[in-house]
């Protein structure tokens, strides 16, 4: 946005070309979305996670898609920005948290042993009922609790930490076997601090150290000490976003309980999940 001096004195604003387009397809998200969540027509891949040591899928972490008619695809860097500040995120998280709970409870009753997690927004926390939303959705298809995994970033943790209810929140869901996880980590401001202070089972390395561990030692040496620190702290450490087989092979040897990336799968289908059981 470019501001141009009136004569009078003020400024008046006017739109370079480029935001000009960035602004009109904002709006077109935000009215596709509406209608988009209206008929249900989002869906969620699934992200595989395995085990280091026994290369086994353990887990799978939802992922919101989205094809819309007019839009093409959106990609979730860009729709979740817009859907926080829109408040349209509340809805999202209740649509991919349904669809977790669904499939956790269906591979259960097929015996298949895989955790589902899911992507939390601070917004989604703010609201007080959140705890009986989740305990109803999990009931609702006869979910049980220790298979659902939440992930929250540490923009969340930082605000969290002001926010004794949100605290409070993630407790209950905890006792009642919800496990956390704290995604992303290293690349916001976390201290120490907030991983002693928040109930937190599990963190995620975030994939910017993992790209570059195969270079220099001193990258290493930081992706090795992000794991002593999980370690420390009692919580299980997975790294994100493993492309390579020389990556995976440092991250075994570190100590790295999880991993995850496109060295194992990419998101992939509910029933493309169940074959590589
Ligand atoms: P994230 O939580 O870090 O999710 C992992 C992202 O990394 C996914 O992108 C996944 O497709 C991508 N990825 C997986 N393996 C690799 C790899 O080996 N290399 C590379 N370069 N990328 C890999 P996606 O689906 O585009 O999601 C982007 C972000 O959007 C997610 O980052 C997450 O923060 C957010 N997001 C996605 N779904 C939801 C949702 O349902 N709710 C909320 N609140 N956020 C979501
Ligand atoms: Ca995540
Ligand atoms: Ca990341
Ligand atoms: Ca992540």
């Amino acid at each position: 946005i470019q501001k141009i001096k009136k004569e009078g004195g003020g400024s008046i604003a006017i739109l370079s070309q480029s935001d000009h387009y960035k602004l009109s397809r904002r709006i077109q998200i935000e009215k596709r979305l509406l209608l988009a969540l209206d008929h249900n027509d989002l869906h969620v891949m699934y992200l595989p996670q395995v085990d280091v040591a026994t290369g086994k899928v353990i887990a799978v972490e939802a992922l919101v898609r989205w094809e819309d008619e007019v839009l093409g695809t959106v990609s979730p860097d860009e729709l979740i920005p817009i859907a926080e500040e829109t408040g349209l995120i509340n809805e999202i998280g209740t649509f991919v948290l349904e669809k977790a709970c669904e499939q956790a409870a269906i591979w259960q009753r097929k015996e298949i042993p895989v955790k589902v997690s899911y992507n939390s927004s601070i917004r989604e926390f703010r609201d007080k009922n959140m705890v009986k939303t989740i305990r109803k959705v999990l009931e609702k298809y006869n979910c049980s609790p220790s298979l659902l995994q939440i992930e929250f970033t540490e923009k969340f943790a930082i605000e969290a930490e002001g926010e004794q209810s949100i605290i409070g929140q993630m407790r209950k869901l905890q006792q009642d076997g919800v496990t956390f996880t704290l995604d992303d980590f290293g690349t916001g401001y976390a201290s120490l601090h907030y991983l002693q202070l928040l109930p937190i089972d599990e963190m995620k390395i975030d994939s910017s150290f993992i790209s570059s561990i195969t270079g220099l030692e001193k990258q290493k040496k930081l992706v090795q000490g992000l794991i002593h620190l999980g370690h420390s702290l009692g919580v299980r450490v997975v790294a994100e976003g493993v492309e390579h087989e020389s990556q995976y092979l440092l991250l075994k040897e570190f100590g790295c309980d999880a991993l995850q990336g496109y060295y194992i799968s990419p998101p992939i289908s509910a029933e493309e999940v169940e074959k590589l059981f």
